[in-house]
């Protein structure tokens, strides 16, 4: 299976959503944790969508076949931009957009920093690749890669952090 950027997002949440995710078994919308930063890009910042094109990219990383699609890239600046509707800043968005800035040096394009936009706080976070960075992203995707074809489910995370995965009925519906 080739490791995305929804894949690296939620390996910062929970091993064992992402092992969920990567097996189909979905009853929610982990695949909008990408692509939601579109819509909300469109909407939130009109002019943004205007200037920035949408670049597809894939690579491999230490054999293992890396995809993503980035809807906001300034090409004349070397800048990602990704739109967040979160009202917290979480390390998955950062990791999200390092695996972004990843792909694209390692396809020759120019690749400075990321923005991440928060529009309900009101906030932009910049985000660096430095090389610490780099390594960060090659072990990040293998470790994807050793999950996802892990044969058995990953164990649940302590309940007090899944209040709000639409994994939680399925973790903990047979708990009292
Ligand atoms: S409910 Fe908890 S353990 Fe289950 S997938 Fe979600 S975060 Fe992970």
């Amino acid at each position: 299976m080739t490791v995305n950027a929804t894949l690296i997002n939620i390996l910062q949440i929970c091993q064992r959503e992402l092992w969920l995710h990567a097996n189909s078994i979905t009853m929610e919308h982990t695949s909008d944790i990408v692509a939601e930063g579109k819509q909300i890009g469109e909407e939130s910042y009109p002019q943004r969508a205007e200037r920035n094109q949408e670049v597809a990219i894939s690579t491999e990383i230490n054999g293992i076949t890396c995809n993503a699609k980035i809807d906001f890239y300034d090409a004349k600046t070397g800048v990602v931009h990704e739109i967040k509707k979160s009202s917290a800043k979480e390390m998955a968005h950062v990791a999200q957009v390092q695996f972004y800035l990843y792909l694209l040096r390692k396809n020759g394009i120019a690749a400075n920093y990321g923005l991440i936009e928060y529009p309900k706080l009101r906030q932009t976070e910049k985000v660096e690749l430095l090389e610490d960075d780099m390594r960060n992203v090659e072990r990040w995707v293998e470790k994807v890669d050793e999950i996802i074809n892990q044969e058995m489910c990953p164990p649940p995370l302590p309940k007090s952090k899944c209040k709000n995965c639409s994994y939680f009925e399925f973790c903990w519906s047979g708990e009292e």
